[in-house]
């Protein structure tokens, strides 16, 4: 078992990580096929998405989790707000188009 903590980017809360140790191997084979780092979507008390890849390194005999990097989730503009922004022009035009 492991605890990772970590603060997310947008809003500095923190955000805890636990791994079994089950958890910690499958990271460690992760690596091992892919030559990569498994990254992880987590999400703080707020809501904000992050990435976080996870390495793991021998300490004592032991596999040790640690964090590699941790990056926030942007949402493009545009992405998922264009509905939100269409509202808002139909909204403006209805109210003020009558004065122009
Ligand atoms: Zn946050």
């Amino acid at each position: 078992m492991a605890e990772l903590k970590m603060r997310c980017p947008a809003c500095g809360s923190v955000i805890v990580l636990d791994l079994t140790d089950e958890d910690i191997l499958q990271i460690e084979d992760f690596i091992a096929r892919n030559g990569t780092y498994p990254t992880y979507e987590v999400m703080c008390k707020k809501g904000h998405k992050s990435l976080v890849t996870l390495a793991v390194k021998e300490k004592n005999g032991m596999l040790e989790p640690y964090i590699k990097n941790i990056a926030q989730v942007l949402v493009k503009p545009g992405a998922s707000g264009i509905s939100q922004k269409n509202n808002l022009v139909s909204w403006l035009k209805y109210h003020f188009s009558e004065e122009e």
